[in-house]
C-alpha cells in the first residue's frame, strides 16, 4: 500500500478566475484526481489540464464525496471542487459525514468566496452588520423549518441572504418567505438581487422588499434582504456598522419616499394578462384585477408573488380599494366589449386624480370576408336571415339577444361558453339544449373550430371583434374553409382618454406620466410608524 493520500476540499468562488486564490490553485495543481461538476470544472480549466477528471451531475453530491474519499484512501491525492465556499451548502459537510474516524489521509479545506459575499460586493455593502443565510431548498430539510427560521430572522431584523431561491419545481416558497419577512419588516426595506455574480450573464438590481413580490427568480440567483437601517446611496445599498436607535423611525429606517405605489392593471383578456406579466417582469409594482377566476389562476401560476384579484366588485368597493392601495395609475386592459367597466374606470380615475390609460390590441385584420354588424341585435337578425344552425361565440352575456329573439325559432342555436358554472347555468336557463353546448377554455385552433362546426353541421357563425388576433383568425379561417358566413359584432365605440396599442407605450406611461402622481402620493403619505 502506498503512503497516506490527500484530499483537498477546494472552494472556487463565484466562477471568475481572478477570484480563485493561489491556495486553491495550488491544491488543484497538486491533485492527481479532480472530482467536480461540469460548470465548476470549466472555470478551473487552467489548473487541471491533463488530470484525471471525475465529473458528476450536481444532484449526485454524496457520490462525489465518496469518490474523493476513495481516491485519498488508496493513497492518491484528490480535490473535491465546490462553487462559492466548499463549506456553505456544499461538499465539505458531506465529505466529513462520509469519512471515517480511522481514515488516515490528510484532509485540507480551502475556504472561498461564498455567494453572499460576492453578491453583496455587487450591491454595495449590505452585510456590514449581523447577517444570516437561509437556503430555500427543501431537498434536505422539511419546508416548515425554512419558514420557521425565516420568521425568526425577520423578527430579529437580521440581514438575510437567501440561497437556492426559486427552482422550476419550487416556485411558491420564495414568496411565502417574503410574506413572512413583511410581517416584521417594512415594505420599503432595501433589498438586492444578484444573478450569476462574476460569471457570464451577470445581472443585479436594488429594490424594496415589497417590490420583490413582483419578481421572478431562479437557482442562479441570490437575494439579500436588508435590515431597518440598510440604506441606499447611488446604485448601492449598505448597512451601517451599528449604534443606531432601534426604534428611530425617521432617519435611520429605509425611506418610504423611494417605494413605488402600485399601478393597477385591469385585465380582461389573455392579452391583458400578457401585459401584466410583462410589466411585472420589468419590475413595475403592480396589482392586477382579472375578470375571471381562470384569468387569476393563469397569472398566479406564472407569478405566484403578484397581487392578483378576481371577481366582480361594485364601484364603491373599487373606489375604496384604489384609494387604499395608493394606486399611482390605472391601466385598463379589460375586454373591448366591457364598456361599462371602462366607463367606470375612467370616472374613478378622474374622481381620484389617478392617470388612466387604455390598453388594447388593434382590431383583428380582415383577411377573410365577414359580415360586420354594429350591434348584437343586428347580428341576431343577420344570423336568422343567413343560417339554420347558428354557432354563437359571442359569450353568455348577450345570449338572450339571439335565443330570445322574436324569430329565434327559425334557427337552431349552438353555443360556446366559458367552462364556469355561471355561464353554463345561464345558457341552460335560456333554453339552450345540452347537446348544443360546448363549454371549453380557449384558445381554439382553426382545426378544432372546423371539426366542431362540421360535425354540428353549422351553417353560420357569430363572433365578436374582441381584438384577439389569434382567436379571430382561427374562426375566420375555419368559416372560410367550410364556406359558411361569419358575422362579426364590431367593438362598441368608446371614447378612451388615452390609448396604447403596445406594451412599451404602457411601460413608458408608468415610468414617466404616473411617476408624477407617485411623487404627489408619496409626499402626502403619512410617516410610517415602527411595527
Ligand atoms: N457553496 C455555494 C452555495 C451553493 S448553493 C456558495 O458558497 O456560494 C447554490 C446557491 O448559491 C444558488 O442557488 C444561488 O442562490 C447561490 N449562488 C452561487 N453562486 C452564485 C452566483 N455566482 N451568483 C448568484 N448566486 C449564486
Amino acid at each position: 500500500m502506498s503512503g497516506p493520500g490527500k484530499l483537498y476540499l477546494v472552494s472556487v468562488g463565484p466562477g471568475f478566475a481572478e477570484l480563485i486564490p493561489p491556495m486553491a490553485q495550488r491544491a488543484l495543481q497538486e491533485s492527481e484526481v479532480i472530482v467536480g461538476y461540469d460548470l465548476y470544472l470549466k472555470w478551473i480549466q487552467p489548473w487541471i489540464e491533463g488530470k484525471e477528471i471525475k465529473s458528476m451531475p450536481l444532484t449526485r453530491e454524496r457520490e462525489r464525496a465518496t469518490k474523493g474519499i476513495e481516491c485519498a484512501r488508496s493513497g492518491r491525492s484528490a480535490a473535491e471542487v465546490s462553487g462559492g465556499d466548499v463549506g456553505v451548502y456544499a461538499m465539505a459537510a458531506l465529505v466529513l459525514e462520509e469519512m471515517r474516524e480511522e481514515d488516515a489521509f490528510e484532509l485540507k479545506i480551502i475556504p472561498g468566496i461564498s455567494a453572499a459575499n460576492s453578491c453583496a460586493s455587487l450591491l454595495g455593502s449590505p452585510l456590514s452588520h449581523d447577517f444570516a443565510t437561509l437556503s430555500l431548498s427543501d431537498l434536505l430539510c422539511p419546508w416548515e423549518w425554512i419558514e420557521h427560521r425565516a420568521q425568526h430572522l425577520a423578527q430579529a431584523d437580521m440581514v438575510t441572504a437567501l440561497y437556492n431561491v426559486q427552482s422550476r419545481e419550487r416556485q411558491n416558497g420564495v414568496y411565502r418567505v417574503l410574506h413572512l419577512m413583511l410581517e416584521h419588516k417594512l415594505p420599503e426595506t432595501w433589498c438586492g438581487v444578484v444573478k450569476n455574480a462574476y460569471r457570464d450573464g451577470e445581472e443585479h438590481y436594488v429594490c424594496t422588499l415589497s417590490e420583490l413580490l413582483n419578481r421572478k427568480f431562479d437557482m442562479l440567483t441570490t437575494i439579500i434582504i436588508g435590515n431597518r437601517f440598510t440604506r441606499r446611496k447611488r446604485e448601492f445599498i449598505y448597512t451601517p456598522r451599528g449604534y443606531h436607535a432601534w426604534e428611530d423611525t425617521t432617519e435611520n429606517r429605509a425611506r418610504p419616499e423611494v417605494a413605488t405605489p402600485p399601478a393597477w392593471i385591469f385585465s380582461g383578456t389573455s392579452d391583458g394578462n400578457a401585459l401584466a406579466e410583462e410589466l411585472a417582469r420589468r419590475g413595475h409594482n403592480i396589482i392586477v384585477s382579472t375578470a375571471s377566476e381562470y384569468g387569476r389562476e393563469l397569472l398566479a401560476k406564472d407569478f405566484p408573488g403578484l397581487s392578483v384579484q378576481s371577481g366582480r366588485i361594485g364601484v364603491e368597493a373599487r373606489r375604496r380599494e384604489l384609494r387604499r392601495s395608493g394606486a399611482a395609475a390605472i391601466v385598463d386592459a379589460t375586454h373591448p366589449f366591457a364598456v361599462e367597466m371602462s366607463a367606470q374606470l375612467i370616472t374613478l380615475s378622474q374622481e381620484l386624480g389617478i392617470p388612466y390609460m387604455r390598453y388594447e390590441r388593434p382590431g383583428a385584420p380582415r383577411k377573410h370576408p365577414a359580415i360586420p354588424c354594429q350591434r348584437m341585435e343586428t347580428a341576431a337578425t343577420e344570423a336568422i336571415e343567413r343560417g339554420r344552425r347558428v354557432f354563437l361565440a359571442t359569450g353568455t352575456k348577450d345570449l338572450a339577444t339571439f335565443v330570445k329573439h322574436p324569430r329565434a325559432q327559425e334557427c337552431e342555436w349552438f353555443v360556446r361558453v366559458a367552462p364556469d358554472p355561471d355561464s353554463l347555468q345561464r345558457a341552460l336557463s335560456l333554453g339552450v339544449p345540452r347537446a348544443h353546448l360546448c363549454a371549453m377554455q380557449g384558445p381554439f385552433s382553426k382545426e378544432f373550430n372546423e371539426s366542431l362546426w362540421r360535425s354540428w353541421k353549422i351553417d353560420c357563425v357569430v363572433t365578436k371583434d374582441s381584438g384577439d388576433a389569434g382567436g379571430f383568425a382561427a374562426k375566420a379561417e375555419a368559416a372560410s374553409a367550410l364556406k359558411i358566413p361569419l358575422i362579426i359584432v364590431q367593438r362598441p365605440q368608446m371614447q378612451y382618454p388615452r390609448v396604447a396599442n403596445d406594451f412599451a407605450t404602457v411601460a413608458s406611461f408608468l415610468e414617466r406620466d404616473a411617476a408624477r402622481t407617485r411623487f404627489n402620493i408619496l409626499r402626502s403619505r403619512p410617516k410610517t410608524n415602527p411595527s
